[in-house]
């Protein structure tokens, strides 16, 4: 099983977008998938067609426990989607609660590390979408990763924000046996502006060693989708936004393969 958290300390930079791109693109290969909704926002479960604020379980339901997770209560909480292989552990928003709750007491790292052990043989990928903050949720996403995918928005002012984030990262890889494989994406590139081509070159420069080279470009059907709950990977095959994820997903495999069997 690979776990692959999508994360940045901002909102709107197209993290949900890239984990329901993804993940499509991977169910459509066959491959048993399982998206984790960490936003307490609920963008995704939303997305998914499942309502965050009358669920009456969600993975808030892991946090109630704070050392072991019970035996089969991570496989309770799956919904299914609209695409037969991939299941959906929902947000809700009593989530927010969490970060209040457990600030004060700390020893809530893990739990979702620990709860996605039970679901080992069931999927062979497990994409988690983060909230836009530092707090208790996103500890738990990037404990839970092997592999970390930043989505940075082509826009002024996005650099602020991947500053903080690698920083972020810094702080987690102290309690880490290996630093974090992260991978920086370009998103919502429009390349009439002149925010988004200015972007992209301080990328170019500043983050070299860990930026996709190529970027998911803006394109309205991927918005479309997102209000129609359309998994990308449904929509029409020449859309742009949906052949850059393509090449995205193939650099993400390779880069997940390991060290001895990559090509030099
Ligand atoms: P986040 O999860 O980081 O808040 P979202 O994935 O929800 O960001 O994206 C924010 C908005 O931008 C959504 O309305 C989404 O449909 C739209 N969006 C994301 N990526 C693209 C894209 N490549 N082209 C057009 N619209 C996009
Ligand atoms: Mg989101």
């Amino acid at each position: 099983m690979k776990v692959w958290a999508v994360s940045n300390q901002k909102g709107g930079v197209g993290k949900t977008t890239t984990v329901v791109a993804l993940a499509g693109l991977l169910a459509d290969q066959g491959q048993r998938v399982l998206v984790v909704d960490l936003d307490p926002h609920g963008s995704m479960t939303s997305y998914f067609g499942h309502d965050p604020d009358s669920l009456t379980s969600s993975v808030f339901n892991l946090f109630q426990h704070k050392g072991q997770v019970p035996q089969g209560l991570a496989a309770a909480l799956l919904l299914d989607t609209s695409h037969e292989n991939i299941k959906l552990m929902p947000s809700s928003t009593s989530l927010a609660t969490l970060e209040r709750q457990s600030a004060m007491q700390g020893g809530y790292g893990l739990v979702l590390s620990r709860a996605l052990t039970q679901l080992w043989d069931d999927y062979e990928f497990v994409l988690i979408d983060s909230p836009p903050l530092l707090g208790v949720s996103m500890i738990n996403a990037l404990a839970a990763c092997e592999q970390l995918v930043i989505p940075v928005q082509t826009e002024f002012l996005a650099l602020k924000g991947l500053e903080r984030m690698v920083h972020t990262l810094d702080m987690v890889n102290r309690s880490r046996k290996q630093a974090l494989p992260f991978t920086i994406v370009p998103t919502l590139f429009d390349r009439r502006t002149q925010a988004s081509l200015s972007t992209l070159r301080a990328l170019r420069h500043d983050y070299a060693d860990h930026l996709w080279q190529a970027y998911i470009p803006i394109d309205t059907k991927l918005r479309d989708a997102s209000l129609a709950g359309l998994v990308p990977s449904r929509l029409d095959n020449s859309a742009r936004g949906v052949l850059a994820y393509r090449a995205l997903l193939r650099y993400l495999l390779a880069q997940s393969l390991p060290r001895r069997n990559k090509v030099a």
